[in-house]
């Protein structure tokens, strides 16, 4: 089920995905530590206007981008802004693209 995750006051030390140690606020509710590295999860919003400039570059239909939309909306880590890094974050969104349209990795990655 997803939580909406709330602060418990505690503070947990522990490595970022960057491996440096810092103090991490911990979920009331599930336990999860909160993501405080300086990558910072992004917005849907952010990588919808990533897909639309996208479309200069190559060829993507209205019921493409609908699909990849979706996915992203339904994956509940993507949209975990509690936890997730901007840096897992692009590797999702690189997946998701590739698989309904035919395009270059570095040119999704230029954009992002
Ligand atoms: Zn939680």
């Amino acid at each position: 089920m997803h939580c909406s995750h709330e602060p418990s006051g505690e503070m947990v030390w522990e490595k970022t995905e960057f491996s440096a140690v810092k103090l991490h606020p911990v979920c009331a509710n599930c336990g999860t530590l909160k993501n405080v590295s300086s990558s910072r999860g992004k917005k849907l919003g952010y990588f919808i206007s990533v897909l639309s400039r996208l479309r200069e570059y190559c060829k993507i239909s209205e019921a493409q981008l609908r699909l990849i939309a979706k996915e992203l909306e339904s994956d509940e880590d993507f949209c975990d802004l509690w936890w997730i890094s901007y840096e897992r974050q692009r590797k999702i969104f690189i997946n998701v693209v590739k698989k309904y349209v035919n395009v270059n990795t570095q040119v999704i990655e230029s954009l992002l």
